[in-house]
């Protein structure tokens, strides 16, 4: 999750990764994620399971990242991969 966020703007300081904008340190926060059922389109309807991810944000270039979210399944890809729509309440 947000690796690519990663690649595209930290840059890593031995333990920390820093903020390649304005140098920060960025902070990573806990999510909570509701996997609600594509079965139901965009209602947010589910089956009750709930997984945490984790999400890096710079404190000072960005609002910190809502702590709860849902994950709603797309049709899976080509490739078999599985597509998730990541939403903030
Ligand atoms: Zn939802
Ligand atoms: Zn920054």
């Amino acid at each position: 999750m947000r690796m690519k966020w990663i690649a595209d703007h930290c840059v890593s300081d031995g333990d920390f990764q820093l903020c390649k904008t304005c140098s920060s340190k960025v902070e990573i926060i806990g999510a909570y994620m509701s996997i609600h059922d594509p079965r139901f389109g965009d209602t947010c309807a589910g089956s009750g399971r709930v997984v945490r991810l984790v999400i890096p944000f710079c404190p000072h270039c960005e609002t910190r990242p809502n702590e709860y979210g849902c994950l709603h399944e797309l049709e899976p890809h080509w490739d078999g991969s599985i597509h998730l729509r990541v939403r903030f309440n």
